[in-house]
């Protein structure tokens, strides 16, 4: 995955919410005794802006194999073999949570997509509602920043990124598609109070660890059509995340860390 280099000085900094140590997503298998061929991407950040030896340590994980201590075996501008030793961790699955959330301005997206990362969405998927002003994401530039969240905060595993999908189009589909994934509605007009009852008593009925989809407005709210049709979803719970009225990136965070406590893997 290509990196977002314009903060790479402070990429090596001890103070990551991980080890500090090097740490890269890979989408290859991993296991003790193999080399693994990073791109050219990859290599560069290595060799040319961390300058790492060979011989030098490097964390790599994938979404299935969990992580694993390796060494610079080889490297080059263009092509850095690294020799893989032995698992520090297992595969951690994410929670089955995803979040569906209207696309906003390009800096507070990428915020989305990171925080998302950290609170352990198991999928981040813009979708595009009636009073979206953003109408298109480069899915390229959110991956990146999911991969990046990632492998600065010690996941194991990797959020995916879903298509940028119209709400209408999402709800079309959503029965045939998702089994019984429930979506939890955050709705800034939903009478205040009751979401910590309205969770644990999801939580009552199974839901803890079920698939669930939290879903965020834009900053114009939901359109009463789309309140409506939402409303009248028996896979569908409107949940209030409180009196105040936060901006959709907040509200993501806040959402993910409510739902995440009381349904998720907290
Ligand atoms: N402009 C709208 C608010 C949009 S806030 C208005 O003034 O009503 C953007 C999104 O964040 C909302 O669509 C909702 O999904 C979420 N959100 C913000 N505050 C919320 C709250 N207190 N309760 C539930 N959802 C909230």
């Amino acid at each position: 995955m290509a990196r977002d280099h314009e903060d790479d000085e402070e990429d090596v900094s001890p103070g990551h919410c991980g080890t500090g140590r090097t740490r890269l997503y890979v989408d290859q298998p991993l296991s003790p005794g193999i080399m693994v061929d990073l791109g050219r991407d990859q290599s560069h950040y290595l060799v040319n802006v961390l300058r790492l030896d060979e011989g030098a340590p490097v964390l790599l994980f994938n979404n299935a194999d969990g992580e694993f201590l390796t060494h610079i075996e080889e490297r080059s501008k263009k092509a850095t073999t690294l020799f893989v030793e032995v698992q520090t961790r297992p595969h951690a699955p994410l929670p089955d949570i995803w979040l569906l959330f209207a696309p906003v301005k390009r800096a507070r997206l990428d915020y989305i997509a990171q925080k998302a990362t950290e609170l352990g969405a198991a999928r981040i998927q813009p979708v595009i509602t009636q009073r979206t002003i953003v109408s298109r994401v480069k899915d390229e530039r959110l991956a990146a920043n999911v991969v990046e969240a990632a492998e600065q905060c010690g996941l194991v595993a990797l959020p995916e990124v879903g298509p940028t999908t119209k709400l209408g189009d999402l709800l079309d589909t959503w029965q045939s598609e998702q089994d019984d994934r429930l979506i939890l509605f955050c709705d800034e007009a939903a009478p205040v109070g009751g979401v910590k009852a309205q969770l644990e008593a999801l939580a009552a009925e199974g839901k803890k660890g079920a698939p669930l989809a939290v879903l965020i407005g834009p900053e114009g709210g939901f359109s009463p059509e789309e309140r409506a049709r939402l409303l009248a979803r028996e896979d569908c719970r409107a949940i209030s995340l409180g009196p105040r009225i936060m901006r959709a990136d907040t509200a993501a965070i806040a959402a993910l860390a409510v739902v995440g406590m009381i349904l998720g893997d907290w």
